[in-house]
């Protein structure tokens, strides 16, 4: 460990700012967005520039300190934060740069979601990312992303274009498809496994105002739902998008009274086409039969993607397991409603997000994540404000999800894991994960980036890429 005066000299070299425990301030900003993680860094880096982030990793290597990075502190499994170690915090490195000439956006590592939203939607513009607007897009990105526009444009990583990023000897490059390959296409869904990403260029699409909304039934008509929705989504052109839920509805706007706090399943919509066609596509949807609340229709693409933060603020206690799915069979039907029914908290829910349509386009092996026949990620999600909870939503979560295992895919999606084990995370990239162990050879043999779903280097085979 470190002494005191290098400690200082550190703390004199930054722009931004560093807490150890004993600092005003050290409470508040080592905490992150699952209240279930109560983990004491030994010091946390607020970094404000890429120099800082420069520094904060040759000092981490330096004194052999654990290091864990943080975007948006989202990670359910706590990655963002870890107990002794150095916390390198990018919240503040929260730019964003738009080219309309070549459609290209450059966010900083430290964006939420709804950061790029905001930059982009005044120009009638936006790159593909996930359902809530509070999550960082440094973590979201390095693991995939998906949500609204998966089907229509793809994962974010599909979206990349170049990283810019500090590798574990604190050198600094730039990595796409014409430097530092295998760099780049280990970060599309590597997860933070080879460095830190300080800016990120993703490419822009023409999506203004969507028609979107929940559409849903009673559980009671689960089943017609489900098998109606399996099969609909498979056959529907990409501009439409739905994952379908087991929720319990909120007491509150816009929903109405005489379902407050029921237990009900549906479809949250998004229609990314011409709009005036939009009303033509949902009559097909809405034939199938009346549901019992019907909140689709026309919405400004940043509403739809911040339409659940407000029901999922920072410090409730998370828990959740996922898996990859490709049919839904009626035994695994029968198992969603029993569990669907048992929904242990108002929070708590089971989505099936689609990643078919234009993700499924796109090759195996062309990024890390490898599960591009997949029709759905199933993810089973245990959410309650009382950590008092917190054992009652982590086991119907466990065995819910072992219930649906059998039925699924198998593999995982590192960015909804929780501290699965190194089967689960090789399981996730399949024939790629050889691949992703060389590049880690290459720029990280020491290991420096393990605070993650971790790709273990393997030294003694060295590098075989150039
Ligand atoms: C409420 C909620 C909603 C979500 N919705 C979606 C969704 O719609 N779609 C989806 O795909 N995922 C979703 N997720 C999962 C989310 O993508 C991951 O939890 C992701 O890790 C969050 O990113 P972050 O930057 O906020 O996380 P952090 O906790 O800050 O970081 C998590 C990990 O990401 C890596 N990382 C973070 N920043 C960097 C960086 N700059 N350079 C290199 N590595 C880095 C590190 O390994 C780090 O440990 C959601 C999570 C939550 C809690």
């Amino acid at each position: 460990m470190f002494n005191e005066t290098s400690l200082q000299e550190f703390r004199g070299s930054l722009r931004g700012s560093l807490y150890e425990p004993h600092d005003k301030g050290y409470d508040d900003t080592r905490k992150v967005y699952n209240g279930m993680i109560d983990k004491h860094p030994r010091i946390i880096v607020r970094c404000a520039y890429v120099a800082d982030v420069i520094l904060s990793v040759n000092f981490a290597m330096e004194n052999n300190m654990l290091l864990s990075i943080r975007g948006g502190g989202h990670s359910a499994s706590g990655l963002g934060t870890c107990d002794d170690g150095l916390v390198i915090d990018l919240s503040l490195i929260r730019y964003t740069s738009i080219d309309l000439q070549a459609g290209k956006v450059v966010a900083g590592a430290g964006c939420t979601l709804g950061d790029i939203d905001h930059a982009t939607h005044i120009f009638g513009l936006a790159t593909p990312t996930g359902f809530m607007s509070t999550t960082g897009i440094a973590g979201l990105t390095t693991g995939g992303g998906l949500g609204h526009l998966t089907r229509k444009l793809g994962l974010t990583i599909d979206n990349l274009l170049s990283v810019d990023m500090v590798l574990a000897d604190g050198s600094f490059v730039t990595a796409n498809a014409g430097q530092n390959q295998d760099l780049f296409w280990a970060v599309r869904g590597g997860g933070g496994n080879f460095g830190v990403i300080t800016a990120f260029t993703f490419k822009l699409h023409p999506i203004d105002t969507v028609y979107a909304g929940p559409i849903l039934y009673e559980m009671s008509e689960a089943e017609d739902v489900l098998k109606w929705y399996s099969k609909l989504i498979k056959e529907e052109p990409d501009d439409l998008n739905g994952f379908f839920a087991f929720l319990v509805v909120p007491p509150g706007p816009p929903f109405p009274e005489h379902l407050h706090l029921k237990k009900m399943c549906g479809i949250v919509w998004t229609y990314s086409g011409p709009l005036q066609k939009a009303e033509e596509r949902f009559k097909q949807i809405r034939a199938f039969r009346k549901p019992s609340l019907d909140l689709a229709g026309p919405l400004p693409y940043p509403v739809l993607q911040s339409m659940f933060d407000a029901l999922y603020p920072k410090g409730m206690n998370w828990y959740w397991r996922a898996d990859f799915v490709n049919e839904i069979n009626d035994e695994a039907i029968a198992e969603h409603i029993r569990f669907g029914n048992a929904l242990p908290t108002m929070l708590s829910t089971m989505h099936l997000y689609p990643v078919n349509g234009a993700a499924s386009r796109v090759a195996k092996t062309e990024t890390p994540w490898v599960y591009r026949d997949a029709t759905w990620v199933m993810n089973i999600i245990g959410v309650d404000p009382d950590p008092s909870n917190s054992e009652k939503i982590t086991t119907w979560t466990k065995q819910y999800w072992e219930a649906l295992h059998p039925y699924s895919a198998g593999g995982a999606y590192v960015n909804f894991m929780m501290d699965e084990g190194e089967e689960r995370v090789k399981a996730t990239y399949g024939d790629n994960y050889a691949r992703l162990v060389t590049i880690k050879n290459k720029y990280d043999p020491g290991n420096l980036f393990r605070v993650n779903q971790n790709i273990k280097p393997d030294v003694k085979a060295g590098s075989a890429e150039p």
